[in-house]
């Protein structure tokens, strides 16, 4: 699909969305929220469901969660016009409760078909919420910053998908914020990955059943004191060199620039 036929499908999934009655969510909605970006983005970050900024002006992660995702963003020089944004659910569970299963699964066709239209790389999970879908039975806490091949069932069978804690769990946790901007670090190594994997074809459906290395990008040792909100241990995690990246890469992961998929097209020679 070219980016005015991605653009043209996004805006028609929001359109449904925003007369959508498939769940209680819509009685209690103000706006709906469909998700926002780049069309012909190559990463989708998905969190967990609108909160109460977002349910007001209908644009996914404008409250306090929200600057931390754009700071994080940031921290790897991208912007949020750079990627595309949206949660499992777009409707608010009052009161910010967790979504409910029968609500996530209302909402799943709008997400599958909005990755079968943009098509990424690399999906970023925030929250544990957003990486069962595409990492059904990890824990969080021990595949955060690291990334393996999405489910094929998620509706981006040909993507990585990488997990991180949600931003919010950080305003209620500080401890978790130097987590966050640690692992925020391994997207863009995440995404060479996911090019490299394209390029090569290993990215069909049928063809992830084996799990890739988790890449770490290159880190300083984790500041004293830095948990997470999980109780188990954080495992050791390979470097970047360690998965395979060369020092040059690795070192150039930090300013790796975010490419149109229109761009790709001509390294993307196996489809
Ligand atoms: N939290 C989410 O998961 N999504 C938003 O859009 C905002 C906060």
């Amino acid at each position: 699909m070219i980016e005015a036929e991605r653009r043209g499908a996004l805006d028609a999934i929001g359109a449904e969305v925003a007369a959508c009655t498939r769940c209680r969510l819509h009685e209690t909605r103000t706006k709906s929220v469909p998700g926002e970006g780049s069309a012909a983005t190559e990463v989708v970050f998905v969190g967990e469901g609108p909160g109460f900024n977002e349910d007001r002006l209908g644009r996914p992660f404008v409250g306090q969660a929200g600057d931390l995702l754009t700071k994080l963003l940031e921290s790897v020089q991208w912007t949020r016009e750079d990627v595309f944004i949206t949660n499992v659910v777009k409707c608010r569970p009052p009161g910010n409760r967790d979504p409910e299963p029968e609500e996530i699964a209302a909402c799943a066709p709008f997400l599958s078909r909005q990755l079968e239209a943009l098509d990424p790389a690399l999906v970023v999970t925030l929250g544990r919420f957003s990486m069962a879908r595409f990492n059904p039975g990890a824990r969080i806490g021990q595949v955060h910053g690291t990334f393996q091949p999405a489910d094929p069932a998620s509706g981006a069978p040909r993507a990585l998908t990488y997990a991180m804690y949600h931003p919010a769990a950080a305003l209620h946790q500080g401890s978790l914020k130097a987590t966050l901007f640690r692992d925020m670090e391994g997207v863009p190594v995440a995404l060479l990955q996911a090019r490299e994997r394209r390029v090569v074809g290993t990215g069909s459906p049928g063809q992830d059943a084996v799990q890739i290395e988790a890449a770490t990008p290159p880190v300083e040792a984790p500041a004293e004191g830095v948990s997470t909100n999980s109780v188990e241990a954080e495992p050791a995690r390979p470097s970047a060199l360690e998965a395979g990246l060369t020092g040059e890469s690795a070192g150039a992961a930090q300013s790796i620039e975010l490419t149109s998929q229109t761009d790709l097209t001509d390294q993307l020679t196996l489809f």
